[in-house]
């Protein structure tokens, strides 16, 4: 099965793909751990994204495609993905497929559906718990206003496309666990 899971930084993508995937079976391929790990292995890579990654700010797409891209195909080919964070924008997702077979994109996409006070909410806790450089009030609100003018429009695309299944992310972890797999 090859999934994409959509959603506001603080939504829960992150956790419910992962649980997603292991339920499936496939591999739980999240473009921001790739970049991090580029970044936090000093690769040429990491050096060139780091600042994207500090301020909030898409990647360009030259460099998510090059490093994602080679993942999502052989994991197609093995039997299936659950993305998380890729494709980010409708022209992500216009040029993955055309790079891509038809063989090796979505069967289905999940929108996590959450408030915006909820995602703030989420994000402040995770940063108090002192995690990622992206996680400040500022950098914050600059990733949910990218969320809403770059990756938002994606519900419409695959919406249009038949592959949206719209979920509620704002209930407890378990429930929105078994709420995803009743839509699958
Ligand atoms: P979140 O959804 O909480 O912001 P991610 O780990 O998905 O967390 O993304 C963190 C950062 O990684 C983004 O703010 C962006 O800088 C970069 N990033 C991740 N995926 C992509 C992508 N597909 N295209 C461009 N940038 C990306």
């Amino acid at each position: 099965m090859r999934m994409v899971m959509l959603g506001a930084p603080g939504s829960g993508k992150g956790t419910q793909g992962q649980r997603l995937a292991e339920r499936l079976g496939v591999p739980h391929i999240a473009s921001g751990d790739l970049l991090r790990a580029q970044v936090r292995a000093r690769t040429e890579l990491g050096r060139l994204v780091a600042g994207y990654l500090d301020k909030g700010r898409l990647v360009p797409d030259e460099l998510v495609f090059d490093l994602v891209l080679p993942v999502v195909l052989t994991a197609a080919e093995a039997g299936g993905y659950v993305l998380d964070g890729f494709p980010r924008s409708v022209a992500q997702a216009v040029k993955a497929e055309e790079l891509a077979p038809d063989s090796a994109g979505p069967e289905r996409v999940i929108f996590l559906a959450v408030p915006e006070e909820l995602l703030v909410r989420r994000l402040l806790e995770r940063a108090a718990a002192a995690g990622r450089s992206d996680d400040t009030p500022s950098v914050i609100t600059d990733r949910l206003r990218v969320f809403e003018s770059e990756t938002r429009p994606l519900v419409d695309h695959y919406r249009a496309r038949g592959l949206l299944r719209e979920v509620a992310g704002d209930l407890p972890a378990d429930e929105v666990t078994e709420a995803i797999a009743a839509v699958l």
